[in-house]
């Protein structure tokens, strides 16, 4: 079995490329980085443990996958540029075809990502644990944040909503007959793959005013800017996208649950001025992305929940929390 070092130079180091500001990578004490000129640091900190937010059995590439996801996302709902990467992780052993995994999609969703690796730390520990630090830069001043929504403004979302969900349910409790092949496939991919939407947030900067990305649930992230902005929401159930792989896995009330309160989508939601909203749909046409308006900010405070003229919900319902507490 290799030696910490061993680890480090074989499995982390070659996803260290140079570039992007990097004046010294991994292997010193500390990395030395430059951000752009005039620009601010966006930093933002992901942990996953094992038995909590994966399961043991997940096949390691895709749990690199998941992480910068999850971590890249972030980054996206400021309107950050990803720029550099650290990473901490725990290991109860080196097993190298696990590593081996590991390091391949280290790599591949690094580079798709847009981050470099510079540094991080390895430890030996009773399960395994990822913490992913990512940094950003965005102009001053420039940063899409939580707290930007005005009455009136409309709020979208990016790409579909509840899929991962469904991947999660395909992994844990659907029976393998549910949907197709090709369905499954999809909804797969959408959990263990999550594709950060840093495009769409690099290009929302001076149009939205405000934007939060999907981690936790529509209605519960949703809330969480809701609630900086000081403002609520009227979200109309029937413009919920959905994929058709999720409407043909089980029933429309199902997929719409799913879509409101399933977690992981790493879709962005934010909120434009009804002047902007033309500009969403030649965003939406340029990036290739489904940019979909499900409702409007309104005065007052939580989110209501309308299916044709009808209320169809008004309360919060919670998102994941990891002490369960009251929302
Ligand atoms: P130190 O003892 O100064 O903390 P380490 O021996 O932990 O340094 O690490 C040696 C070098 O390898 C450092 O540059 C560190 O950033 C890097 N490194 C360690 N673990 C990782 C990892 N999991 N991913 C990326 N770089 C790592
Ligand atoms: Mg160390």
């Amino acid at each position: 079995m290799p030696g910490e070092f061993e680890v480090i130079r074989r499995y982390f180091e070659p996803a260290a490329e140079s570039g992007r500001g990097v004046q010294l990578g991994l292997g010193d004490d500390c990395a030395l980085l430059e951000p752009p000129e005039g620009e601010t640091l966006a930093v933002s900190i992901d942990t996953l443990v094992e038995g909590v937010h994966f399961l043991p059995s997940i096949d390691p590439e895709d749990l690199a996958w998941r992480l910068l996801g999850a971590s890249v996302s972030d980054l996206a709902a400021m309107g950050a540029q990803p720029l550099w990467l650290t990473l901490a992780i725990t290991l109860p052993e080196a097993d190298e075809s696990w590593l081996e995994a590991f390091s391949r999609g280290l790599l591949a969703a690094t580079r798709a990502c847009q981050v470099r690796l510079v540094g991080g730390d390895t430890t030996s520990g009773p399960c395994r644990i990822l913490t992913a630090q990512v940094h950003g830069s965005v102009p001053v001043d420039q940063a899409l944040r939580r707290s930007g929504a005005n009455p009136g403004d409309l709020i979208f979302v990016s790409g579909t909503l509840g899929d991962s969900r469904a991947g999660l349910a395909l992994l844990t409790d659907l029976p393998d007959s549910a949907g197709s092949l090709s369905e499954q496939a999809y909804l797969l991919q959408r959990f263990l793959r999550p594709e950060p939407r840093f495009e769409l947030g690099l290009a929302l900067r001076g149009i939205a005013t405000a934007a939060i990305d999907i981690s936790d649930g529509l209605l519960a992230d949703l809330s969480h800017l809701l609630n900086r902005s000081s403002v609520g929401a009227r979200v109309r159930v029937e413009d919920l996208p959905l994929s058709t792989a999720l409407l043909e896995l089980d029933s429309q009330q199902l997929a719409r649950e799913w879509a409101l309160s399933g977690g992981e989508d790493f879709e962005l939601c934010f909120t434009v001025s009804p002047q902007n909203s033309a500009k969403i749909s030649k965003l939406a046409e340029r990036l290739n992305l489904s940019l979909t308006q499900i409702g409007e900010v309104t005065r007052g405070q939580g989110v209501q929940l309308t299916s044709g003229n009808e209320v169809w919900h008004s309360k919060t319902p919670a998102g994941f929390d990891h002490f369960g507490g009251d929302r």
